[in-house]
């Protein structure tokens, strides 16, 4: 099975990557930010970019289409419709890499 024939176990289909493309397909390239900019931005290491490639996103013509798929496949990494996933869920913003603070408390 691919990624794009998975469906729902109560039988409904659920929004493909194959829907997405197909739906951003009929989208000039250049609005579509993802394509018109570099994709590394969208699983970019630094937290600046991924804020970055959320804030390009809310202008996207096919955003909420992305952000539903990307919620129904679970996505385990990367910014899709605008939002950070981590482990298939939506998270607020990427941490910067290091240890935690001690006292998270004052954070
Ligand atoms: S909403 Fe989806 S398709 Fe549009 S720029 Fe963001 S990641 Fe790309």
């Amino acid at each position: 099975m691919t990624i794009s024939e998975l469906v729902r176990t109560d039988g409904t289909a659920e929004v493909t990557l194959g829907q997405l493309h197909d739906q951003a397909g009929q989208v000039d390239d250049d609005l579509l930010p993802c394509r018109a900019n570099n994709p590394e931005l969208w699983f970019a290491e630094s937290p600046a970019d991924v804020e970055n490639a959320k804030a390009l996103c809310q202008a996207c013509p096919v955003q909420a289409l992305c952000l539903d798929g990307a919620l129904e496949r679970r996505e385990p990494w990367g910014v899709w419709g605008g939002q950070l996933f981590l482990q298939g869920v939506v998270i607020p913003r990427k941490r910067p890499r290091g240890r935690p603070r001690k006292n998270q408390a004052a954070a």
